[in-house]
């Protein structure tokens, strides 16, 4: 029977379980939500957060309150490790909690690998949080003259990080700032040439540098070395290089993919413990390889609070159908946007519109007053 119930990270796949905790409650289980901030950020709004267009309290989901508000244990830690034959998950503080189900939700993160450790004014595009730490050091450093600000990754993240970085720097119009993204061997390379057309044109209208054909090897305080041997002297680095999921689950030995996210089945469940689930960026999608998006974790929500009520109840569980062709919209700053669907490519201030609607509904169905 079903008595202890663990979710790990209140990611965008567990939002709809965190809004019905209830449910498990009103079955008798006692539900406990870990995760190392009160706050989980929405990615979507991230670089108008950084371009200083929205307040860190309009993208934020206020984790801690929904789950205590229903009566839910919330843990403000970080899972360190998971024992599946214990069925036990070790916490950072060291505290060790029991469950009979388990939900992951832990994301992904940036490798750091080329960074040299101790480096000054490096930033991560994740955690989400760390582009309000950015801004704030952009702005200090438009306040003292022109700087130089680098975007190192040639990805859709790297894009809107760079146009949020001119959006910024627009309230600044006395000290022009130069950008520059170290795109590696080609900017936006998995997209068509159609996008990767308008994508240049927009940079090129935002005086922003695009370096393609090399790849920064090392990344250190006010310094970029490009594996041409090329050495570039920034004054601060965002670092948009992908996404690896975390390393909780091959940390903790369980069945992993390739790309070491837990290994799940259609049914977002784990091939080889059914009373694990996972979604999002953490996992590896058995049935077919899935891009780190948000939009599949969104679609996820359903899936994994059905199965996970389906596990409470002892009934049938439901698999997860991925689109096949998704919809994502790049905010390119000034208040346009690009849009992107299959060969569909699209762009102009409707889309950033759009997009802006589309992000502010979904922060509606879940965001409670802080
Ligand atoms: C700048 C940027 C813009 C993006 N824009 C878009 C977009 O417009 N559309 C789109 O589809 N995708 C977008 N993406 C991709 C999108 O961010 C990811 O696919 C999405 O964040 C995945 O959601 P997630 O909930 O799995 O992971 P995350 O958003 O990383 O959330 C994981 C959560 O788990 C918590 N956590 C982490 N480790 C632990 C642990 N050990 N124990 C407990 N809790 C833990 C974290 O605090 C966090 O709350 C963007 C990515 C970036 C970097």
């Amino acid at each position: 029977m079903v008595k202890k119930i663990v979710v790990l990270g209140g990611g965008h796949a567990h939002l709809l379980i965190l809004s019905n905790l209830n449910k498990f409650r009103e079955r008798g289980c006692r539900v406990s939500v870990v995760q190392p901030s009160p706050y989980h950020y929405y990615s979507g709004m991230g670089p108008g957060l950084l371009a200083g267009s929205y307040n860190p309290s309009e993208i934020r989901f206020f984790t801690q309150k929904m789950v205590q508000n229903q009566g839910g244990e919330f843990c403000l830690d970080k899972a360190e490790t998971i024992d599946p034959i214990k069925r036990t998950v070790e916490l950072q503080s060291g505290q060790i909690l029991e469950y009979d189900l388990l939900s992951c939700n832990v994301g992904s993160f940036v490798p750091m690998e080329i960074v040299n450790p101790g480096a000054k004014d490096v930033f991560s595009v994740k955690p989400i949080v760390s582009l309000l730490q950015a801004r704030e050091r952009v702005r200090q450093l438009l306040l003292q003259g022109n700087p130089h600000l680098a975007v190192v990754g040639g990805g859709p993240a790297a894009l809107e990080i760079a146009a949020g970085l001119r959006a910024l720097t627009r309230a600044y119009p006395g000290t022009p700032a130069r950008i520059t993204i170290f795109a590696g061997h080609l900017f936006l390379s998995r997209f068509q040439e159609r996008l990767r057309e308008i994508a240049e044109q927009t940079m090129h209208s935002l005086d922003i540098a695009v370096i393609e054909g090399a790849y920064a090897k090392q990344v250190d305080t006010k310094k970029i070395v490009l594996n041409n041997g090329l050495v570039y002297k920034p004054d601060l680095c965002m670092l948009a290089t992908g996404v690896r999921p975390s390393l909780l689950f091959q940390t903790s030995g369980l069945p992993t993919g390739l790309d070491q996210g837990l290994l799940v089945n259609k049914y977002l469940q784990s091939v080889t413990y059914p009373e694990i689930f996972g979604g999002g960026d953490c996992i590896s999608f058995q049935p077919q390889s899935l891009d780190r998006v948000g939009v599949h974790a969104v679609r996820q929500n359903p899936v994994l609070l059905n199965n996970l009520l389906a596990k409470v109840k002892n009934i049938t569980l439901k698999p997860f159908r991925p689109q096949k062709k998704y919809m994502l919209i790049f905010n390119t700053g000034d208040q346009k946007g690009i849009l992107v669907r299959g060969k569909l490519v699209l762009s102009g201030k409707w889309v950033f519109k759009l997009k802006d609607r589309i992000d502010r509904n979904f922060m509606k169905r879940f965001q409670i007053p802080e």
